[in-house]
């Protein structure tokens, strides 16, 4: 393709983009294919010869859009948001021309020098630490396998590396039942094993027993196995639960345990002062992850981790000896992650916080906020509904009671999200609180308005009693 043909095809592309902007509410929000449909309409093998774009991008609308669930949709209340403003998007497209990829300061300073400011603008806006560091990784689960190696390798010496775990005693560390799925596939990747995860009581509203984590610390030394680290939830994925940081941090800094703390939805709403409580004794944790690509309005994948002391990190996963790097007193991004290239993500970062500035994200979370309580309030108020667990953030879970034609409570429950999600207007998933089937409700998309909540809210009500 040449730059006319680039130029001609990208300015349709733009209007196409818009278009799709403004008109994304008519979609069903999840998409209605059955599995094997889309790859049934794609042929077995590579063309041999190009195509013209326009028969690609026919295909595009004709095969692909009807396989797509619409993240953008602002009735997309299902999991957690992953939003991508326009300003992000503007950002994405500079970065994919750009093609950078920024795994040394050197490969495009630009590149380091922006997320290294940008990373400390967002950590002023959460309340990090003015002396902590920052990192984009790709996701949480990344960073929250770098803060597991690196309290490996800081339990043990910083010899695991080096020599492996033969003959170490086993690491243990310590989370509650709300902690998310990636610290399990960590323990497994970091060679410890999910066995030695020590999952420790909760109290009433589901956030970590901190007395129950002193007593769990003080049996595994006693049995001969080594606490290394404690990963604390800000907003825990099943229902938003919360640990008491400021607790958590007190025995973690007694008992030298590495502590991390996963805020990946949550993490945005630290913006709004009113929400900054959470962070009290975030100053005793050692690394901290949000997600900017859910709720920020900067698109996937952005996520930030920051670290109390970034050696730590860099001596954990650094790959050259030191009188090999390349420039002395620059920051080389590759020693920060799990993966050696990297994009250029800080651009939409820099992008979003300017183009809409602190004042407008706020806005956006704060009305999710709100209308997460007004409408818990109205579903609680409504016969037939209960809420199950109530909201933290813009998260809520709340059941339906069966009516006449149902007898199970929890089958009735999965029936309905089913119903709701078939037809479309609007999308939640389930989740299981004490072996019951509850449905979660949680806000996030950026152009969500009271209006998309409560017309989304009339629809399920309509879709319960005709079931
Ligand atoms: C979404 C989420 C994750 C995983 O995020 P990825 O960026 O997809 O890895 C981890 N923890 C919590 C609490 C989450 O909400």
């Amino acid at each position: 393709m040449n730059t006319n043909d680039f130029r001609k095809h990208a300015y349709k592309l733009v209007d196409w983009i818009a278009d799709y902007m403004e008109g994304v509410r008519e979609y069903p929000v999840r998409s209605q294919v059955k599995p094997g449909e889309i790859a049934a309409q794609l042929t077995d093998s590579p063309p041999f010869q190009g195509e013209a774009f326009e028969q690609i991008f026919g295909d595009f609308k004709s095969i692909i859009m009807p396989g797509i669930t619409h993240w953008q949709h602002p009735r997309f209340f299902a999991y957690f948001p992953a939003n991508s403003t326009p300003e992000s998007q503007l950002a994405e497209m500079l970065i994919s021309a750009l093609g950078v990829n920024g795994m040394l300061w050197e490969t495009s300073p630009a590149a380091t020098e922006l997320e290294e400011k940008t990373m400390s603008w967002l950590g002023q806006m959460v309340g990090i630490p003015q002396d902590w560091s920052g990192v984009i990784q790709d996701t949480a689960s990344s960073a929250t396998f770098c803060a597991i190696l690196t309290a490996r390798e800081k339990a043990t010496g910083w010899k695991t590396n080096s020599v492996g775990l033969y003959q170490q005693a086993p690491l243990k560390f310590y989370v509650t039942r709300e902690a998310h799925s990636s610290i399990e596939k960590a323990m497994k990747m970091a060679g410890l094993g999910k066995e030695h995860i020590h999952f420790v009581a909760t109290d009433n509203k589901r956030g970590m027993d901190v007395n129950a984590l002193q007593l769990a610390i003080n049996e595994d030394r006693e049995q001969g196995f080594i606490p290394a680290g404690i990963i604390a939830c800000i907003g825990a994925t099943g229902i938003g639960a919360i640990d008491p940081l400021k607790a958590i941090g007190i025995i973690a800094q007694k008992e030298d345990i590495y502590l991390h703390v996963d805020a990946a939805w949550a993490g945005s709403a630290m913006i709004l002062p009113e929400q900054q409580h959470h962070m009290q004794g975030i100053e005793l944790a050692d690394s901290y992850v949000f997600n900017p690509h859910k709720w920020m309005g900067i698109q996937f994948d952005c996520s930030a981790h920051f670290v109390r002391n970034k050696e730590t990190l860099i001596r954990t996963l650094t790959i050259l000896p030191e009188y090999l790097k390349s420039n002395e007193g620059v920051t080389d991004y590759r020693d920060w992650g799990i993966q050696l290239g990297r994009k250029m993500r800080a651009l939409k970062v820099w992008f979003v916080l300017r183009g809409q500035g602190t004042a407008q994200i706020q806005q956006t979370i704060r009305n999710h906020i709100q209308w997460t309580n007004e409408l818990a309030n109205i579903i609680g108020a409504t016969e037939g509904f209960e809420i199950v667990t109530q909201p933290r953030f813009a998260l809520f879970s709340f059941r339906a009671t069966p009516n006449a034609n149902h007898t199970s409570s929890n089958e009735f429950n999965d029936l309905l999200i089913k119903a709701v999600n078939n037809e479309g207007y609007t999308y939640l998933t389930r989740t299981v609180i004490d072996g019951q089937s509850v449905i979660r409700w949680s806000i996030g998309h950026t152009n969500c308005t009271w209006k998309d909540v409560e017309s989304s809210w009339e629809n399920v009500k309509t879709i319960a009693k005709d079931l």
